[in-house]
């Protein structure tokens, strides 16, 4: 599904290296998390897959299903089936929630050379997902994240994935401090749309999303490689242990 290769990544208005040489495989319909200290290139790798300005790749290859990923616009790689959870969703005041998901799934189909979906399956579609995902209707009225709690984002954030089908999803859930019901949240979103032909990669400073959310694989990221790679036992070593021990064997 996802296939990293040797992945170096610069700021592009500073000398300052970022990812020096990641290497990431991700099998179809698997969950791999990734962990690792503050500062050590999680989000940058996140972004950079997702197509943000700002870095420059030296060297190294990504792609998604035998699509090279790094050439193609951001819209190409959603069309493509990328899809990047944000850690600060934005509020649109003046954006029905329905509009804006309509626009964005429009939006996909249109990169995909597809019609536009028609007012009604739009409509089925987002009543099935939001049931899926157990949100109220009412919040699909209001303006996009005005308003919203720390959980209402999360959940809209999940319905705009589902919403969008994709085949990998990125979620960089750090630092922000998820509390205990917004990890639920998501959670209990990503764990309603895994499956076969989906794959994940969640992306965590803390273990207790991962007991949540049961991971196929655990890597450790730190300087801007992944060091060490596991099961989900990687996980809890570094609860128990924290980095330092990981750190030390991987230098
Ligand atoms: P993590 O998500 O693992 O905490 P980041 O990818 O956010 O790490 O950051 C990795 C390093 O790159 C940090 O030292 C960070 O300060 C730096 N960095 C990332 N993006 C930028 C940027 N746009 N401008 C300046 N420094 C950046
Ligand atoms: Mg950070
Ligand atoms: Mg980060």
């Amino acid at each position: 599904m996802l296939e990293i290769n040797n992945l170096h990544v610069k700021l592009e208005e500073e000398d300052k290296v970022i990812l020096r040489g990641v290497n990431l495989k991700i099998g179809a319909g698997e969950v791999h998390a990734i962990m690792g200290p503050n500062g050590s290139g999680k989000s940058t790798l996140s972004y950079v897959l997702s197509g943000r300005d700002g870095y420059e790749v030296t060297d190294g290859s990504a792609s998604l299903d035998g699509e090279e990923l790094l050439e193609m616009e951001p819209e190409a790689r959603a069309a493509a089936g990328l899809f990047l959870a944000f850690q600060y969703p934005v509020e649109i005041p003046g954006v029905g929630n329905m509009t804006f998901l309509r626009t964005a799934v429009n939006a996909q189909r249109k990169a995909r050379n597809e019609p536009e979906i028609s007012a009604g399956d739009f409509l089925k579609l987002v009543r099935e997902k939001a049931k899926t995902l157990k949100i109220d209707a009412e919040m699909l009225k209001r303006p996009v994240n005005v308003g919203f709690s720390g959980g209402e984002k999360k959940r809209n954030e999940i319905l705009q994935m589902a919403m969008l089908e994709p085949k990998m999803c990125i979620l960089d859930e750090t630092d922000s401090g998820l509390d205990v019901d917004a990890m639920k949240l998501v959670s209990e979103g990503v764990n309603a749309l895994r499956g076969a032909g989906r794959s994940f990669l969640v992306i965590t400073h803390y273990q207790r999303l991962l007991d949540h959310i049961k991971p196929d694989f655990v890597h450790i990221m730190a300087a801007g490689r992944i060091i060490k790679s596991g099961g989900p036992e990687l996980a809890l070593e570094v609860e128990n242990n924290g980095y330092a021990d990981l750190l030390a064997e991987g230098i």
